[in-house]
């Protein structure tokens, strides 16, 4: 098998891990060992590894109709159900319609076709750039990879695409000056991507996007009003007029624009779309039901998949708000059909599992659950904080961690970056490159799986984590985290 994501395609021929089987926040190899799910597969399978709901939901439509296309206004009635329950559910801001796809690249290369098409629609061909972030993850289709700012999505494949650009990844711990506080910080990327816009004139940008809590790219929560910045004094004078919280962020997007520099404040100032990709973040993961919930984000497009389905059946979804679609419903005789579809789009057996997936996280009221086993798994690992390979624990809400090995005197060997950093000091390549990856086959060695990106290990599982696997997942890591010290020592005495 040619493996994705994997460093050099033998791999799969040699030695791979191969699960057999998965029960509740756990996975099972084809030997029978038994390993505590710390991704939740890739930061998926929310619901955890066997649950008969999804699976009778499955069955159930498998057996009714197991496909039928959305093309050409036929559809069927998951699809439909589907679409309406996350207009609903979505309430950050006003979405209007659904587009269904396989996957989160499917969604994001559509979230890019969608605007080009509403931007041709409205007569602005020029307005077609994007903007992405350095280190965020979109997926791995030409348009989502470009859309990526990940060097080795880019490297080998003649990416990005021309019309994509990067802004800076809004990590506080590595990026900021000495001295800079967070939110100084927070307003220098902003003034950063308005320099950027301005650079490139405001009539090409046509949109940005920006995951909520960055995932794949090492577990980047937004530092303190990198997205909103609604200051207290403010809140306190406004809500001592008797304006409205919603009038008051009106207020603070249109009038004082100026005066509050935040990312979303200049992404509106340009009349540029707001992308927020949730594919890691919706329905739960953070605490909230979306991340926009949780930093105030109020997008204009919506990515999702992963927990969509729980993964038990690929699926992806964009949102699209009432100003987007009625631009792109009224000019289509203008523009002609929106030629863009899977065969696959909607397709009822993902749909059903979808429609069940989100019946649980209500009834089970998951996200509570999330925010009150939060502190138990965030603090449990903060730990190890003093570890003299540990840089930083970062996290939010519950489920989103990351534990950052570097060497202290820090030194930036992330995401495929640790040979160029080693300049071929074969002991330091050991060292640093070789750090995450050691790390993690501990874990294995100890039951559990990890995700492991250069010198970053990253952890989100399932959101039916009980208090006793926290404690599991927190004594594995431990263990491995001490083994892991123990080579570095003897590596650098050598
Ligand atoms: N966006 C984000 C934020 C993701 O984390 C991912 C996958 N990890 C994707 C998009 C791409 O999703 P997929 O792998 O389903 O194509």
């Amino acid at each position: 098998m040619l493996a994705p994501f994997t460093a050099g395609w033998q791999t799969t021929d040699v030695n791979p891990l191969v699960i057999e089987r998965s029960e509740g926040s756990y996975v099972y190899d084809i030997n029978g060992k038994k390993y505590l799910d710390a991704l939740a597969g890739l930061w998926c399978t929310s619901l955890g590894g066997n649950e008969p709901r999804l699976v009778a939901a499955a069955t159930a439509q498998l057996n009714k109709l197991p496909f039928y296309h959305s093309f050409w206004n036929r559809t069927t009635k998951p699809a439909l159900d589907l679409a309406k329950e996350l207009v609903e559910t979505f309430t950050a801001s006003k979405m209007a319609k659904v587009f269904f796809t396989n996957s989160g690249s499917e969604a994001n290369d559509t979230q890019v076709k969608l605007v080009w098409y509403y931007n041709n629609a409205l007569g602005r061909p020029k307005k077609k750039k994007f903007i992405a972030r350095a280190k965020s993850y979109h997926g791995s289709t030409l348009i989502s990879a470009s859309l990526s700012g990940l060097p080795p999505l880019h490297q080998n494949f003649d990416l990005p695409a021309p019309f994509v650009l990067h802004t800076d990844c809004p990590h506080y711990w590595r990026y900021h000056l000495p001295g800079e506080t967070e939110e100084d910080f927070s307003t220098r990327l902003a003034n950063n991507l308005e320099n950027l816009i301005l650079k490139e004139g405001p009539e090409t940008i046509a949109a940005f996007i920006a995951e909520p809590v960055m995932g794949a790219g090492g577990v980047i929560p937004p530092p303190a009003t990198y997205f909103e910045k609604a200051s207290l004094q403010w809140l306190i004078i406004i809500m001592n007029l008797g304006m409205s919280l919603e009038t008051y962020m009106q207020f603070l997007t249109d009038v004082t624009i100026s005066s509050i520099i935040q990312v979303q404040a200049v992404v509106r100032k340009y009349d540029i779309l707001f992308i927020a990709d949730e594919v890691i973040c919706a329905f739960g993961r953070l605490g909230t039901m979306f991340g926009c919930d949780k930093y105030n984000i109020k997008p204009d497009l919506v990515t999702l998949a992963k927990a969509l389905s729980s993964a038990y059946v690929p699926i992806g979804a964009i949102m699209v708000s009432p100003q987007v679609t009625e631009v792109v419903y009224s000019q289509s005789n203008k523009l002609g059909t929106f030629s863009h579809g899977f065969t696959y789009t909607g397709h009822p057996v993902a749909c059903a599992v979808a429609n069940e997936s989100i019946k649980l996280y209500k009834e089970r009221n998951l996200v509570e659950k999330v925010k009150r086993i939060s502190p138990r798994f965030q603090d449990g690992l903060k730990v190890f904080s003093d570890s003299p390979i540990v840089g930083e624990i970062r996290g939010t809400g519950l489920i989103l961690n990351t534990i950052e090995c570097v060497s202290k005197p820090f030194v930036d060997v992330g995401w495929g970056q640790s040979f160029e950093t080693c300049s071929g000091n074969k002991s330091l390549m050991i060292l640093y490159a070789g750090l995450g990856a050691y790390f993690g086959a501990q874990c294995e060695k100890h039951g559990m799986v990890v995700r492991v990106a250069g010198d970053t290990i990253m952890m989100a599982p399932p959101f039916i984590i009980s208090p006793h696997e926290v404690d599991e997942l927190i004594n594995i890591y431990g263990k491995a985290l001490k083994a892991t010290e123990e080579k570095v020592k003897e590596l650098k005495s050598k």
